[in-house]
């Protein structure tokens, strides 16, 4: 889940820190990333405000503590028996 689409949009009123360009920064997201970019200078930043990242590393770290260590080995049995 990411807050952007993959298409490239402007982000209206941002300016780029690195060539201080106005309105040249496009915000979209790749492989549920968010990045900003520059079309002037080529700028590329990932963006790190993701709410929905935290909350699940959040989840996993407390469901990991909860639970003993049996439901960990238990998910890892060896698939390779299936595809052949
Ligand atoms: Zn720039």
């Amino acid at each position: 889940m990411s807050n952007y689409s993959t298409v490239k949009r402007f982000l209206a009123g941002a300016v780029c820190p690195r060539c201080e360009a106005g309105d040249a920064i496009v915000v979209y997201s790749r492989d549920e990333r968010d990045f900003r970019e520059c079309v002037e200078c080529g700028f590329l930043d990932e963006m790190h405000f993701a709410p929905q990242a935290r909350e699940l590393d959040t989840r996993v770290s407390e469901a990991e503590a909860d639970s003993s260590d049996e439901q960990v080995v238990k998910i890892m049995p060896f698939p390779t028996d299936r595809s052949r």
